[in-house]
């Protein structure tokens, strides 16, 4: 497995946490505005892109993660991103349906 060495863009807003899986402490952020979501385990100095499952992490293709750490924020959620996966309730957002 090959880790992206890279520095998350600041232009996003985090929320910082820190999360276990598998008994393995990691580091998660995740980007208010955009939803995208990011893993570090931290052995491994590199972030991960991730879409965020009710109890796990399921890591996206490392070009995914190469594109998303190279971005900055784009603001909004990108409508190809959308995680229809995402069961947390606490940091998602809830679009009305008119
Ligand atoms: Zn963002």
């Amino acid at each position: 497995m090959n880790y992206v060495r890279a520095q998350l863009s600041d232009s996003h807003k985090w929320i910082f946490r820190k999360i276990e899986i598998e008994g393995k402490r990691v580091f998660h952020r995740q980007c208010m505005a955009c939803g995208r979501d990011f893993i570090m385990e931290p052995n491994t100095e590199g972030w991960r892109a991730v879409h965020v499952g009710l109890l796990e992490f399921d890591s996206l293709a490392e070009e995914t993660s190469r594109r998303w750490l190279s971005e900055e924020c784009p603001g909004h959620q990108l409508p190809e991103e959308i995680n229809d996966r995402r069961m947390q309730c606490d940091t998602s957002v809830q679009k009305q349906s008119a």
